[in-house]
């Protein structure tokens, strides 16, 4: 096999699923997942980010940071648009914390004036549920305007009270309409988070560190549990995410198993392309 770094998907990519920080948080992140024995090796400044991706043929990529504690996500989130803008191909999505007590005006400047897609919850990093009704107004707002959640709900590789598919249909049954990406296709509870796709039509799962080999010993994951079958079945609301640049291993080992498996390439194409960019598109 060719070395990761001399291989390329044949076609351009969009990549929903990036990390990037202002310094002082991206320093404390590499330092926390450091004391775990996980070590990027790659470097975070978002300009550099933005250049590796575009390097490996990534056209657009969706990326966020977030608010571990209340009184961070509006500076956040204008960092977030700041960044955005300074980046070729770069969707800028938003942070909220349910314990800001104006938490609707936050997220109504980040959505409006600041030109944010959506948000991004990292519920065992800012531990709240994702059916926190002091996010009911948020929701409801983002369920007709078609904002974007991308949801760290699945319990891969956290296991605590914040995670898990149950809450998440609760969600799902007071905001049917959601437009929501589950991250990490809903490890380790894939099938369940799965059986929701065909239910919910604006409900997308993505690919981030739950198929990659390379990803198994750091999340605890195993990719073989998700089958072919099941990438074909739900080959239209499947998308790439890499976690990128947080992975400990080459950005090209988040793409790679999709050409080792025996997917068709329509499908592939799909995954890496063109359900994102439908999702991205509309209006
Ligand atoms: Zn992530």
């Amino acid at each position: 096999m060719a070395p990761a770094t001399s291989w390329r998907p044949p076609f351009a990519c969009i990549d929903v699923h990036v990390h990037l920080h202002p310094p002082r948080l991206a320093e404390a992140i590499q330092r926390h997942f450091a004391r775990d024995g996980w070590v990027a090796h790659h470097p975070f400044e978002p300009t550099k980010v933005a250049a590796t991706l575009a390097e490996r043929g990534v056209e657009r990529f969706c990326f966020f940071s977030y608010a571990h504690k209340p009184g961070m996500a509006c500076e956040l989130n204008r960092w977030v648009a700041e960044t955005a803008a300074a980046l070729p191909g770069a969707i800028g999505i938003g942070t909220l914390h349910p314990d800001d007590p104006d938490v609707d005006a936050i997220a109504a400047e980040a959505t409006g004036a600041l030109g944010l897609r959506g948000f991004k919850f990292h519920h065992s990093v800012q531990r709240f549920h994702v059916d926190d009704e002091r996010l009911f107004g948020v929701y409801e707002r983002a369920e007709s305007a078609g904002h974007v959640f991308v949801l760290h709900v699945g319990t891969l590789p956290y296991r605590d009270p914040f995670t898990g598919v149950e809450r998440f249909r609760r969600l799902l049954a007071r905001f049917p309409r959601l437009t929501a990406i589950v991250a990490h296709m809903g490890a380790f509870e894939s099938d369940a988070f799965l059986a929701l796709l065909d239910a919910h039509p604006n409900l997308y799962v993505d690919t981030t560190m739950a198929l990659a080999p390379a990803a198994g010993r750091y999340v605890g994951g195993d990719p073989a549990t998700i089958t072919d079958a099941a990438l074909i079945r739900w080959q239209d609301r499947i998308l790439f995410g890499s976690d990128f640049p947080l992975i400990p291993y080459d950005y090209d080992e988040e793409r790679r198993w999709a050409w080792d498996r025996a997917l068709p390439d329509s499908v592939r194409r799909k995954i890496f392309h063109d359900n994102a960019a439908r999702l991205l598109d509309r209006g």
